[in-house]
């Protein structure tokens, strides 16, 4: 009889090299390639990107597939030692870990993985969330990896909002070396594409973004709206290195799913991620390097809110706050600044702005000049003809705000890989899988 197996996969890179998509698509093709049948695409799992101990992005995996009852245990081993191969650990802590459920996620499981996304779970809530959910863990070093791979399990990425990733990796002997892709071809797909994909180039200064840096075998990836996309948009590069496989994922990245628990002031701790809303209650303060720090009132007290300078124009919309405006902010608490939680704002929205009064001399009754002042309590002067008129006094001019009641948030090169990006479509076509898609042959790349 066939039940559905999911596993689940995390912290299998470091900064040495490695990244747990890797593994994950390892993982799929070697079950694939035995004849295994999938229940979907494999899932990258962003959780709580505010999380300063996890490598990079903080990812984790799952993979659902059909199995017969009787061998089950073959292919957790093949899991395992995927797992195991696949592996780059550093000093600085990997901690690898699968988790294995079979048949239907429980409702609690995805409860857990909403968790994740916003808050810091503990390794021994996991061991007690994996036992009541029946699934089974192992940590292969370190154990904090287990909270990933319980909670991408329980993501529930085929009834949440998510969006596709296609992942191109890299042959082993050019790991190291720098990618080479045609930087012109990303433009072209891009300007073919742009509105089916996101975070190929940075609107504001044009750079590639489809490639990371290190050390881990991603050549590139293309995010976009639906498994056909990203496939289109990937056969449109010109790529100038072998590749060695493809995987496409379901994905919440572009989602904005770590900001969505509404949070209050008073109770936010060090590397939550939620939302809040309330007053600015000073005026922004521009520190040294262009960083932007303001302070936000809601019912139940106050908080720092930080906008740093590589956000670009949301910084300098923050910029633009004044006391008494309303609104919401989304982010998460990185760090404290002199005890206090401090909100990294990684998207603002102005609800309410109040008007911006300056004081101002009057123009000149005859003739329409420009008064300037005599000197405290004297009265003022026309500039142009002289005319004194000493019980006259400046008056309140409103002036233009800079800002407007939007949403703001940062260009594509400083998100986070959970921004929801802002060339989203109306209409996102909930599009059938192609078994096609599962079984990318990377000779049709090449
Ligand atoms: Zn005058």
């Amino acid at each position: 009889m066939l039940t559905e197996l999911h596993i689940g996969i995390d912290d299998t890179d470091s900064e040495k090299g490695g990244c747990t998509t890797y593994t994950a698509a390892v993982l799929f093709q070697e079950l694939l390639g035995r004849g295994f049948k999938p229940s979907d695409f494999p899932w990258l799992v962003r959780l709580n990107p505010n999380i300063p101990w996890k490598t990079r992005g903080n990812g984790a995996l799952a993979i659902h597939f059909f199995i017969d009852e009787e061998q089950i245990e073959d292919v957790h081993r093949i899991a395992m030692e995927t797992v195991d191969k696949t592996t780059v650990a550093s000093a600085h802590g990997t901690d690898p870990a699968i988790a294995f459920l079979k048949g239907q996620v429980p409702r609690a499981l995805h409860e857990y993985s909403t968790r994740a996304l916003h808050d810091v779970l503990s390794v021994r809530e996991a061991r007690a969330v994996a036992r009541r959910a029946g699934a089974e863990v192992h940590a292969l070093m370190g154990v904090r990896g287990l909270i990933g791979s319980l909670a991408a399990i329980g993501a529930g990425l085929d009834f949440v909002e998510h969006t596709f990733e296609i992942i191109a990796y890299r042959i082993s002997e050019n790991l190291g070396n720098p990618r080479r892709i045609d930087h012109d071809s990303v433009k072209l797909m891009n300007s073919k594409y742009g509105n089916r994909t996101f975070n190929n180039l940075d609107s504001e200064s044009g750079r590639v973004l489809v490639s990371p840096h290190g050390l881990d075998p991603v050549l590139l990836g293309i995010r976009g709206y639906s498994p056909n996309d990203v496939l289109d948009a990937f056969k449109e590069l010109q790529l100038n290195e072998e590749i060695e496989r493809v995987m496409i994922f379901r994905t919440n990245q572009g989602t904005d799913a770590h900001l969505g628990k509404t949070r209050k002031a008073v109770d936010l701790k060090p590397h939550q991620s939620g939302a809040l809303t309330g007053r600015v209650d000073d005026v922004p303060r521009v520190l040294r390097g262009g960083h932007v720090i303001f302070r936000l009132r809601d019912d139940s007290g106050l908080i720092d809110c930080a906008v740093y300078r590589p956000t670009g124009s949301l910084a300098m919309a923050a910029r633009d706050l004044l006391p008494g405006d309303t609104v919401r902010v989304y982010g998460g608490v990185r760090r404290l600044r002199e005890g206090t939680p401090t909100l990294n704002v990684e998207k603002l929205e102005v609800l309410h702005m109040v008007e911006k009064i300056q004081q101002a001399n009057p123009m000149c009754s005859s003739c329409g000049g420009r008064c300037e002042s005599m000197g405290r309590g004297q009265g003022l002067r026309c500039k142009k003809c002289g005319q004194r008129n000493e019980y006259a006094s400046k008056i309140q001019v409103r002036q233009e705000r800079h800002i407007q009641s939007t949403i703001y948030v940062p260009p594509p090169r400083a998100r986070r890989h959970l921004t929801m990006p802002d060339s989203k479509p109306r209409n996102i076509s909930n599009e059938y899988l192609r078994v096609e898609n599962f079984q990318l042959r990377v000779e049709d790349f090449n």
